[in-house]
This record gives C-alpha cells, sequence and structure tokens, in this order.
C-alpha cells in the first residue's frame, strides 16, 4: 500500500515513492515500469500473468481478469494514479476505477479510441483531416459505402481491430457481401484507399496543467501487417512535419488527454495528412525516442500521469527502430549483440511465436543525418531485408 503522504490531490504531482498503476502486462507496461522507477515511483501492474513482460520489473502486481471487480477493486485502493498500456480492457471498467484515484488518460478517451466509429466521429467533429469513411451497419449500408467511396475500398471492424487485422480490402461489387460477412460482429466501417506515399506517426504528451509535447513525426513500414521499421525524423518537409504536430496537439487538446497519444497518420501523393488512428498510450512507433531523445515516450508519459512538468520533446539523435518479430528475429540475437551501435530491447517474453513482438533495436545517427534508404540497410547490419532470391520468392 502507498504511504498516504503519498496520496496527492488529483491536479498536485505525486511525491516520490508514490505508486503508478498500470493496467495491462505486455512490454509498454514493462517499459513504463522502467521509466516510472527512474522517476523514483513504484509501478504496480494489473495482469493475468505473473511472468509477463511488465510483472518481471515492477514493484507489486495484482494478478486478475480486467473485469474482475475484486481485483479491479484491490488494484485501485493500492495505488495513487492509474494509466494503462493496452485498449482491450473495458472503459467502463476505467470510470469504475476512477473513483479511487485519478485515471489518465480517462476512460472517456479510451472509449473514444476503441472504436474506430467513435473515433471517425470524433475526428471529423474536431476538424481532422481523415481518408473519406462511412459506418456500415448491414447491406443497404454496404451497398451505400462502396456506391460513395468507389472501389478499391477497406472495410475494417469498429473493434479489437490491431496490426492489419479486423480489415477486408474490397476491390470489385462480386467482393462485397464475403467481405461484410467475414468482418461480423458488425457495425463496420468502409474507408477509402489512401494511396499514400507513406505513413507516419507523431507521439503527443500532454501534462495536467495542459502543457503539451510532440516529438518529431517518425516514418513507419510495417510487414505482413506489423511495424518493422521507424525512421525519426520522417524525411518529409519541414512544414508537413510541423502540420502533423499541429494535428497531433489539436487532437490531444480537443481530447483533454492527459498522458501520451500516439496518431497515426498517411502522407498522399500531394502531399496531404490524413489521420488514420489514435492510440492514448505509449506506441510501438515512438520506441525511438528511448535512445535518441533526453526525455522519451515512456518518461513523458509517466510525467503527465503524475502531473509533474514535461520538458521539452527534444531529441539529440536521429534514430531508425527495428523491431524483433518472432522467432527468426530473435535467432539474430547473438548477432545483434556482436554489432556495434545496434542498442538491443528485449521484452523477457518467454516463447518466440510467428508475429509476436519480442523486442528492438535502435540505431542512432548524429541529429540531421539520417542516411537514406541504402545507408539504413547497411546500418541494420544482420537485420537488413534479404535480398530477394528465387527460394524466398516462393
Ligand atoms: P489500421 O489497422 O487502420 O492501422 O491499418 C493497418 C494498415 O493498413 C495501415 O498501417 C495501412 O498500411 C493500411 N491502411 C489502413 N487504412 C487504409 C486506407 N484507408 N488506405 C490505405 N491503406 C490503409
Amino acid at each position: 500500500m502507498p504511504a498516504s503522504s503519498s496520496r496527492s490531490p488529483s491536479a498536485a504531482p505525486l511525491a516520490p515513492n508514490a505508486v503508478i498503476g498500470i493496467v495491462g502486462g505486455g512490454q509498454l507496461g514493462r517499459m513504463s515500469a522502467v521509466a516510472a522507477a527512474k522517476l523514483g515511483f513504484r509501478a504496480h501492474i494489473l495482469t493475468q500473468d505473473p511472468h509477463g513482460p511488465a510483472a518481471q520489473v515492477a514493484h507489486q502486481v495484482t494478478l486478475g481478469a480486467y473485469d474482475d471487480h475484486k481485483a479491479l477493486d484491490a488494484f485501485a485502493r493500492a495505488v495513487d494514479v492509474i494509466t494503462f498500456e493496452f485498449e482491450n480492457i473495458s472503459a467502463d471498467a476505467l470510470d469504475c476505477l476512477a473513483q479511487h484515484c485519478p485515471v489518465r488518460p480517462s476512460g472517456a478517451i479510451l472509449r473514444t479510441s476503441q472504436d474506430r466509429l467513435a473515433e471517425k466521429t470524433f475526428l471529423s467533429d474536431a476538424g481532422i483531416p481523415l481518408a473519406p469513411w462511412m459506418a456500415v451497419t448491414n447491406h443497404a449500408s454496404l451497398h451505400a459505402a462502396a456506391e460513395t467511396l468507389g472501389f478499391p475500398f477497406i472495410l475494417k471492424t469498429t473493434r479489437n481491430g490491431y496490426d492489419g487485422k479486423g480489415q477486408a480490402r474490397v476491390y470489385e461489387a462480386s467482393q462485397l457481401e464475403e467481405a461484410f460477412a467475414s468482418l461480423a460482429p458488425h457495425p463496420l466501417v468502409a474507408e477509402g484507399m489512401v494511396d499514400f506515399a507513406c505513413e507516419i506517426s507523431v507521439m503527443v504528451v500532454r501534462g495536467t496543467d495542459g502543457t503539451t509535447r510532440c516529438f518529431a513525426p517518425g516514418l513507419n513500414y510495417h510487414r505482413d501487417g506489423i511495424l518493422d521499421l521507424t525512421l525519426a525524423p520522417a524525411p518529409v518537409q519541414e512544414e508537413t512535419a510541423q502540420q502533423a504536430q499541429a494535428l497531433a496537439t489539436a487532437i490531444a487538446e480537443k481530447l483533454d488527454l492527459i498522458g501520451i497519444l500516439g496518431v497515426e497518420m498517411f502522407i498522399d501523393r500531394t502531399g496531404t495528412l490524413l489521420v488514420n488512428e489514435i492510440a492514448p498510450r505509449p506506441h510501438n512507433s515512438g520506441h525511438w525516442t528511448m535512445d535518441a531523445c533526453p526525455a522519451d515516450q515512456f518518461d513523458m508519459h509517466i510525467r503527465a500521469v503524475a502531473g509533474l512538468p514535461l520538458p521539452p520533446a527534444l531529441r539529440h539523435s536521429d534514430a531508425a527502430m527495428k523491431n524483433l518479430v518472432g522467432p527468426d528475429d530473435i535467432a539474430l540475437w547473438p548477432d545483434i549483440l556482436a554489432t556495434p551501435g545496434h542498442i538491443p530491447h528485449l521484452y523477457g517474453k518467454a516463447e518466440a511465436r510467428a508475429g509476436r513482438k519480442m523486442g528492438h533495436v535502435n540505431i542512432l545517427f548524429p541529429y540531421g543525418s539520417l542516411p537514406g534508404a541504402l545507408g539504413i540497410q547497411d546500418a541494420l547490419g544482420p537485420l537488413a531485408d534479404k535480398p530477394e532470391t528465387e527460394d524466398n520468392d516462393h
């Protein structure tokens, strides 16, 4: 239990040794818990896995399901403030927790971000540019969406979609019904297919005093629907980078955010920014900040959640962040450790299953000298893309 002296009124900063409750036991919780420890706080994790990435580094763990009211209650009574590291918890449960102590970001923000329809409605109402979209609730609205958006378009589930799951691309009318049926339960969102030049993301953090800080946008590459590589700063025009940061800041302010938020965006062929989705938590595409910035995304998030001042989101280096996914990447671990300049981060997961994020590697470059594609592949060493051969063509 925290010392009662460390429990602060919601607007006051938490005192050293206060307890930060983190809902979720994965790698984002692990890196948040380490950041909390660096700032003199104790992390208390609510998770079902006593051996998971976050539990391994935390001060205390409450074992329980995220809908286990007894566990939630015990957890909330033992902490000074609560945050969450993933979005598949019920916003109602967060609202219950908020009766005991501040929950940052709030359940209301989670409710918006975990439902694509609510998210798009919120962003559209806030004047944020999005790809054209329509709600699809039945066959009539499915056909109306095809008519309005034209082919190709993308159907997405409103909930629980991640890493490209819960989506179907529809190229022609004959695919409509099958795509619709494959994505139950409905409703769905239909989105015009963006012919994007690239995908970027911005991490924005907002403190209890309303201060916002934005890291430089990162350029994201995906493989099999999973983030593979982030380059920071994204090699885009300065004006575009500033617009991206302004959009992220506007979203954070409109949400009345406390904590960190990842904002994923497309840049289309005309250079226009379109927001794809938001995530009110630390984000994989922000991991480059861990080695390239004096205060990284996790430090910033914990500072915001704890009501501490937010330093500027400076970076001292440019960076490439490469994800280690599944058994093939983990097999390269000895080579990674032997490669000068590779800064490894492992998440402590016992089993390397296909598609599972096991860790990441950051590679730094002097400020302002991020190399182009070839230079990046060179710097990736053992993690460079394998040249295509006849064998891996099949
Ligand atoms: P999401 O789950 O919405 O982040 O989508 C996963 C990936 O699918 C994105 O990172 C894009 O590469 C792609 N994608 C999603 N929506 C669109 C769209 N409207 N147009 C083109 N590509 C998209």
